[in-house]
């Protein structure tokens, strides 16, 4: 699978049992629609915090950032936000793929969550799973 955002080489790792698709040269990373139910599972989020089709019907937020090719079925991307204080912005696969998350965007969240504090709601723990991630891999 090549980077969606840089055409980089993406690699598998594992975190916490979970296997992330990770660039190595932009250091964002994807997730499949599979392994984000298992970290539903594993961090014990109810409801929809992390269901593909339903980030998919989010509204889409403008950015000047460029639109992005899914990395499975190459269709392009959606925008969206996720969480409220922080916002991070991702790529989504309206087909259901997966889910992008840039290196750059974790790492500004993971700036302002020094300043706030974890955030309490379940996007925010989501948000919390990929600071560790970045963390170890940064
Ligand atoms: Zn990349
Ligand atoms: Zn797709």
């Amino acid at each position: 699978m090549d980077c969606p955002a840089c055409k980089g080489v993406v690699v598998v790792v594992e975190y916490q049992r979970i296997e992330l698709d990770y660039c190595t040269k932009c250091y964002g990373v994807w997730f499949d629609a599979g392994e984000l139910s298992l970290l539903a599972e594993r961090l014990d989020l109810r409801g929809a915090a992390l269901d593909v089709n339903q980030i998919a019907a989010l509204p889409e937020k403008k950015a000047a950032e460029k639109a992005r090719g899914c990395p499975i079925c190459r269709k392009k991307m959606k925008k969206v936000t996720l969480g409220s204080a922080p916002e991070v912005l991702v790529d989504v696969c309206t087909r259901g793929d997966g889910l992008w998350f840039d290196g750059g965007e974790v790492g500004q969240v993971l700036g302002q969550l020094k300043d706030k504090g974890a955030a309490a709601d379940e996007q925010g723990r989501v948000i919390d799973f990929l600071g560790e991630v970045f963390h170890v891999r940064g």
